[in-house]
């Protein structure tokens, strides 16, 4: 039985009076719109009581207090975008939409910054520092969709982490609501700092259980003016994952390193309709390098070549925007093979990826589901896309559940841990408390406890507190 209060008319009152009526909602078509994220399997939906859109930091404020005052359950949420049911109102209550709050409130040159509104869309933060010869160097492969205030909640990775790290390396301060309802400003436009606790970094990456994210300082990059991408295909997995580390080791420093093993090569390139070489038997490596010289990307393409074809690939091929329309759609094209299917997130030392790729794809050769591999492989993370397809739920739940088993102390041996960018949200909680040091695990929810006393931010995510 949930610990909450229901969301009673006096509660709807109170956001209406808070927002404006016309900014909260309770209509059966606008709770079912928001009873899920990208999660399909319907036994992980939940319908949420109210769904509010603030149009400020004061209001999303007003909002947690009036939560805090009824004891009622918020689930933040941006574009919804979350593979690990982050988004998902486990126990109902209010889901907080920050879309009305999408501004670019500053791009500064001199400075090299930009000050956003959370539910400013990453792609329009991308385009509009390109715009001005910058960089923000953010670039999860749903960057068309999602939002930056789920991208600093969730502490996204993606196609660039590589050289550029992951959104908290983007990020110099943010302005957040504390579950309490305090507005709090942390972080500072400094390239060091050692004054006090780095709170902007718990909260990045929180998952939205610290605090709400409304408003950020970003990082801007001088854009590079030369660059390359080189996809490398293989007709060998032990080979294709190979190349990784030796990448790595030559000092080339890269933008991306992608693999797409056949099954997504496939299944993507009949979802976009495109075929490129070796479509029936290809593990596709994807690089990128950039430079800001002619001749020192001159000089990185002739060392790429010759370690891909050492690392024996088939094909060394200049790529265009076609590959990565194929790699940015490979979640996708798995929908319509299955309506129901898991990702996995998994991340293990750089050094380890090649080994880890070629021992769970073994592991999985055991069981009766079809996986699908992707890895932003030069940051040791793994993605899993394991499709139930026709099998019953109960074969469905025994088989991801004993591969899982097999899987996760696999990567815990290696040094790795459960999720390199999507989360854990409220899909692996379990495996969470199962395989985290429990002094880990107590430091956590003690956090948890002093800064949200009531678990009224996004409960049910991380760890049940
Ligand atoms: C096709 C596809 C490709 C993807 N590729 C990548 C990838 O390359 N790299 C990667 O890291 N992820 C990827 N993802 C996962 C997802 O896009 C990211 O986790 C993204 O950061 C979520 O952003 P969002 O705006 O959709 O947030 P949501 O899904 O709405 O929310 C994500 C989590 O953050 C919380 N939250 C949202 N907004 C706030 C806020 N303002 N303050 C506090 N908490 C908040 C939510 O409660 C939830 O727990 C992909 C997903 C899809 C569907």
């Amino acid at each position: 039985m949930s610990k909450y209060e229901p969301v009673s008319a006096e509660v709807v009152a109170a956001l209406q009076t808070a927002l404006g009526a016309e900014y909260v909602r309770t209509d059966a078509e606008t709770l079912e719109k928001y009873k899920t994220d990208e999660e399909t399997d319907p036994r992980y939906h939940h319908l949420p009581e109210v769904v509010v859109w603030p149009g400020s930091t004061e209001e999303v404020a007003a909002v947690m207090k009036i939560a805090n005052q009824y004891n009622v359950p918020v689930t933040p949420r941006s574009a919804g975008t979350s593979v690990s049911c982050g988004a998902i109102p486990v126990y109902g209550g209010i889901v907080l939409l920050l879309e009305r709050m999408d501004k670019i409130e500053e791009l500064n040159t001199e400075g090299m910054y930009m000050v956003v509104e959370a539910g400013a869309r990453t792609v329009e933060i991308q385009e509009k520092a390109n715009a001005a010869g910058f960089l923000y160097a953010g670039d999860p492969c749903s960057a068309d969709s999602c939002l930056i205030g789920g991208n600093i909640a969730t502490n996204a990775g993606g196609n660039k982490a590589v050289r550029y790290g992951t959104t908290r390396d983007q990020v110099y301060a943010i302005e957040a609501v504390t579950p309490t309802g305090d507005i709090v400003n942390v972080g500072a436009r400094l390239k060091k700092k050692s004054t006090g606790y780095c709170l902007e970094q718990l909260i990045m990456g929180s998952e939205g259980t610290l605090g709400i994210i409304t408003k950020a300082t970003l990082k801007l990059l001088p854009l590079c003016p030369y660059k390359l991408d080189l996809l490398a295909i293989f007709t060998d997995l032990d080979k294709a994952v190979g190349l990784v580390p030796n990448l790595i080791k030559a000092g080339l420093n890269p933008t991306s390193v992608e693999f797409m093993d056949n099954a997504f090569v496939r299944s993507s390139s009949d979802y976009c309709e495109l075929k490129l070489p070796h479509y029936e038997d290809g593990f596709y490596v994807i690089v990128t390098v950039e430079t800001f010289n002619e001749d020192e990307l001159e000089s990185k393409m002739e060392q790429l070549d010759e370690i891909c074809s050492a690392s024996g690939a088939t094909d060394v091929l200049e790529a265009d925007d076609r590959v990565w329309k194929l790699r940015r759609n490979c979640l996708e094209s798995t929908r319509v093979l299955s309506l129901v299917s898991t990702s996995d997130d998994l991340v293990v030392p750089v050094d380890q990826i090649a080994n880890c790729i070629r021992h769970l794809t073994k592991v999985a050769e055991n069981y009766s589901f079809k996986l699908f591999t992707l890895a932003h492989a030069g940051d040791g993370n793994l993605h899993f896309q394991i499709l139930k397809g026709e099998m019953s739920d109960e074969q469905w739940e025994d088989e991801v559940s004993r591969f899982h088993a097999e899987a996760y102390p696999y990567v815990y041996s290696l040094g790795g841990r459960l999720s390199g960018e999507h989360g854990i949200g409220a899909k692996k909680v379990e495996a969470m408390e199962k395989y985290t040091e429990p002094v880990e695990m107590k430091m956590m929810k003690e956090i948890k406890r002093a800064l949200d006393p009531k678990n009224i931010l996004n409960p049910g995510k991380v760890f049940n507190a």
